[in-house]
C-alpha cells in the first residue's frame, strides 16, 4: 500500500537523485565558467546511503527513480551502483539523464547494469553553439552517445533541448525532425529561473505553445494518446507516421503542479520538496545519526507531506532559486 502522500492528495511515487555536483561542463544557463563551489567530499550522500533511500523511498511507494546531477556519468562506481539501485524492491523504472559526453564508452554498461532509459540534454546542433552553450567541445561525443544509447536499448532515448530565444530559437524544427528519422523522444523544455551568471529573463524563454507553433509552420502534429502510466509533465506529439516523438514540457508558461508526483534527493544529501522552492528537508543527518529505518521513512514522509502546493515562478514576488539546477538534480 503507497504511503508517500501529500498534503493535496497527490501520490508521491517518483524520486529524482542526484548523485553529484560535479560536472565535466559548464552550460550558461546552469553554471559559471569557473564551475560553482562545490560540497566537500564527505557530505556528499555515500552510495549505501543512497541504496538505503531508494530501499526505503520503494518500501512506501517510490516505483520510479531518475539518477542526475551535475554529471551522473563522472561519478567512479556509478555503473555498480546502478546495479545494486536496479534490485531494488519495488522499483520498476530506473532512468539517468546525462550530458551525453560519456554516454557512448558507458552506453552498454548501464544497459547491462539494469538502466531502463536514458534522457540526453542537448541544446544546439551546431559544434560553434554548442561550445556557447555548453562552454565544451563535445558535440561529436554527445551525438556519438546518443546513437551507442539508442543501440544499447536504453529507450526510448528522449532528448532534452532548453530552447532560449535568440541564442539556439533557430535550431527548433531541425531538432523536431530528428523524431522524424530517428525514434528518439525530442523534448523542449522552457528555460527556468534558476541563479546562475547569465541570468535568466522571462523574454528569453518561449513557451510551449510559441514551440509547437513554430515546429507546426513547416509540419503538423499529431497528439499521442497517453494512459496513466506513461503520463508524465510532457505534452507528446508525433508527424505522421514518424518514429519518434516531439513533446513539450512547460513549467514556466503552464504548470503542471497539480499531478506532480516527485521528491528530490539532493547529492548533500536535502529532500527538495519543489524545484523552484528553496525548502529542502535533511536527511543526511538522520542517514548517518544510527536512525531506524523507520525514522528515515518518517523524515521522507513528512517531505513528501510537505511539497508546496504548487510553485509560484510566476508570481511578482518570486525569488529565484538559490541554488543552480546543477546542484538540484534537475
Ligand atoms: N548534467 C546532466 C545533464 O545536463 O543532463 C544532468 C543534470 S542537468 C542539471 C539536468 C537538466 O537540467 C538538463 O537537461 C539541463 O538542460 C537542465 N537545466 C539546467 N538549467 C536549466 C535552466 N535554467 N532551465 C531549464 N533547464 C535547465
Ligand atoms: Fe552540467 Fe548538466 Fe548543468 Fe550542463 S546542465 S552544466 S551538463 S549539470
Amino acid at each position: 500500500m503507497p504511503k508517500l502522500v501529500d498534503a493535496y492528495a497527490r501520490k508521491i511515487d517518483y524520486l529524482r537523485i542526484s548523485v553529484t555536483d560535479r560536472c565535466n561542463l559548464r552550460c550558461v544557463y546552469c553554471m559559471p565558467p569557473q564551475g560553482i563551489d562545490l560540497a566537500e567530499s564527505k557530505n556528499i550522500l555515500r552510495y549505501e546511503e543512497i541504496l538505503r533511500t531508494a530501499r526505503i523511498a520503494c518500501a512506501n511507494g517510490v516505483t520510479k527513480i531518475r539518477i542526475t546531477g551535475g554529471e551522473p556519468l563522472v561519478r567512479r562506481g556509478i555503473v555498480d551502483f546502478l546495479k545494486s539501485l536496479s534490485a531494488t524492491p519495488g522499483l520498476v523504472d530506473l532512468s539517468l539523464t546525462t550530458n551525453g559526453v560519456l554516454l557512448k564508452e558507458y552506453a552498454a554498461a548501464l544497459k547491462s547494469a539494469g538502466l531502463r532509459r536514458v534522457n540526453v540534454s542537448l541544446d544546439s546542433l551546431n559544434a560553434e553553439r554548442f561550445k556557447k552553450i555548453t562552454r565544451g567541445d563535445n558535440l561529436t561525443q554527445v551525438q556519438g552517445g546518443i546513437e551507442e544509447a539508442q543501440r544499447a536499448g536504453l529507450t526510448p532515448v528522449k532528448i532534452n533541448m532548453v530552447a532560449i530565444k535568440g541564442f539556439n530559437d533557430g535550431e527548433i524544427v531541425e531538432f523536431a525532425m530528428l523524431s522524424k528519422t530517428k525514434p528518439y523522444h525530442v523534448r523542449f523544455i522552457e528555460y527556468m529561473p534558476f541563479d546562475t551568471t547569465e541570468g535568466w529573463q522571462r523574454d528569453k524563454c518561449i513557451s510551449a505553445k510559441e514551440l509547437k507553433a513554430m515546429i507546426e509552420t513547416v509540419e503538423p502534429l499529431e497528439p499521442v494518446l497517453t494512459t496513466a502510466g506513461n503520463a508524465g509533465p510532457a505534452k507528446r506529439f508525433r508527424f505522421k507516421d514518424a518514429p519518434g516523438e516531439v513533446g513539450f514540457i512547460s513549467p514556466v508558461s503552464e504548470h503542471f503542479c497539480g499531478s506532480c508526483n516527485r521528491l528530490r534527493l539532493t547529492a548533500d544529501g536535502k529532500l527538495r520538496l519543489c524545484l523552484f522552492s528553496d525548502t529542502e528537508i535533511d536527511l543526511r543527518a538522520p542517514l548517518r545519526d544510527g536512525s531506524s529505518d523507520e525514522a528515515v521513512a518518517n523524515v521522507i514522509l513528512r517531505a513528501a507531506f510537505e511539497k508546496p502546493e504548487k510553485h509560484l515562478i510566476n508570481e511578482n514576488f518570486f525569488k529565484k532559486c538559490s541554488r543552480t539546477m546543477s546542484l538540484i538534480g534537475g
